[in-house]
């Protein structure tokens, strides 16, 4: 078979599953899309503060460009040329925001995660890293060369029995988890993490912060700082392309990592830096994250409303936060769903495997503060009569 059959052949395979995934074409317009003619409030995105469709802070933004500012590119790597100090600007914001000694600012959490772990480690280190953890964190751990065990999701008994287990045999073990799972919307006990971590001189701990960034504590700082342990983890990593409604990503961490990090690290080393212009639209938007409590309180409780709708309707519910699953089981069954729900001007979109478990495809809901408290009761209202 020639190699373009077995391609289609592949493409068949995954249809027939209706596991086959096609770029939406869609036209945006703040809160809503339009997808096939049809105008549809986006349940789907991570603009979690809803600040992307804010146009007042755009303009605010935009005022303070003007043509000799306006820096589209920085054209090189900041090793070489790229280093603008505005990036400076925004790492010392964030080391004084997070009160650590230092912090690093790369493109993306993608470059972020499957950077740090293949730097960072060696053949006499262990990760131990949660079950369900992002594909990019299972990317740098592919790319290093540690040995990894994988914990049951959430089980920090199995992890506490492993660091026993292993403490002895390896110079280092890093324990991997996010903080606000991206599927589940369920949280990582960052304390009894931090708890045992701190039984060993040698475990580090790295939690990303992608969707707790912007939307928990009460500076929009992440569950480590709701849960005051910012300064226990030692590799602490959040994303601007979701609640901070820009790109790029960051670790907040000792000066000593930060400086091996800019030696080692691939992902940061062999890449264009952000343009210097997406790094000053993130300052600006990191420096007003303290005042929007108000948005964070809004978004709890209309995430809230859903979440108690769905387990009265009997969905099996594990989300403590604005990403909500409605967990359906069959991808078929759930493609079908989210059809009806995006007949009634709902724009949910399910996932399936390979980006969650066999069996439990999903419609993700993931809330934004722009979202009106009407809008989830209708929503609310359609998922109980489904
Ligand atoms: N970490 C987590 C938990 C994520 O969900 C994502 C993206 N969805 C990333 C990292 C990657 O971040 P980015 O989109 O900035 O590459």
């Amino acid at each position: 078979m020639n190699i373009i059959d077995h391609i289609q052949e592949e493409l068949h395979t995954l249809e027939a599953s209706s596991n086959l995934r096609r770029l939406p074409q869609m036209v945006h317009d703040g809160r809503e899309v339009v997808v096939n003619g049809q105008r549809m409030l986006n349940l789907s995105s991570n603009d979690y503060l809803g600040l992307s469709a804010d146009l007042s802070l755009r303009r605010e933004f935009l005022a303070t460009l003007t043509p000799e500012t306006f820096l589209p590119t920085s054209s090189s790597s900041r090793l070489l040329t790229g280093n603008f100090t505005v990036y400076e600007e925004l790492e010392a914001e964030l080391a004084h925001l997070f009160g650590t000694e230092a912090a690093l600012v790369f493109n993306s959490g993608y470059h972020a995660n499957t950077g740090i772990l293949p730097a960072l480690s060696d053949a006499q280190t262990l990760i131990l890293a949660d079950k369900l953890v992002h594909a990019s964190l299972i990317d740098g751990i592919r790319l290093s060369p540690a040995r990894c065990i994988r914990y049951r999701h959430n089980d920090l008994l199995q992890l506490e029995r492993l660091l026993s287990q292993h403490q002895a045999s390896y110079r280092q073990i890093i324990i991997v988890t996010e903080s606000l799972f991206s599927m589940d919307g369920d949280k990582a006990d960052l304390t009894a993490l931090v708890q045992l971590k701190r039984l060993y001189p040698h475990v580090l701990l790295y939690v990303d912060e992608a969707h707790a960034f912007g939307v928990c504590g009460p500076h929009g700082l992440g569950l480590a700082e709701e849960e005051k342990c910012i300064a226990d983890i030692d590799l602490l990593v959040g994303t601007f392309g979701k609640a901070a409604a820009s790109a790029g990503a960051y670790i907040v961490c000792r000066k000593a990592i930060r400086e091996y990090l800019v030696n080692k690290m691939r992902t940061f080393i062999f890449t264009t830096a952000l343009p210097p212009v997406n790094v000053a639209w993130t300052l600006f938007i990191v420096r007003r994250l303290a005042r929007m409590q108000p948005l964070r309180q809004h978004l709890a409780a209309i995430s809230l409303l859903l979440r108690q709708a769905l387990l009265e309707r009997g969905y099996t519910c594990p989300s403590q936060s604005h990403i909500v699953p409605m967990i359906v089981g069959a991808s078929a069954d759930t493609i079908l769903r989210a059809e009806l729900l995006q007949r009634h001007g709902f724009y949910a979109l399910p996932v399936r495997p390979p980006t969650v478990p066999e069996g439990t495809s999903r419609i993700r809901f993931s809330l934004t503060a722009d979202i009106r408290r009407e809008e989830v009761e209708q929503l609310a209202d359609l998922i109980r009569n489904l």
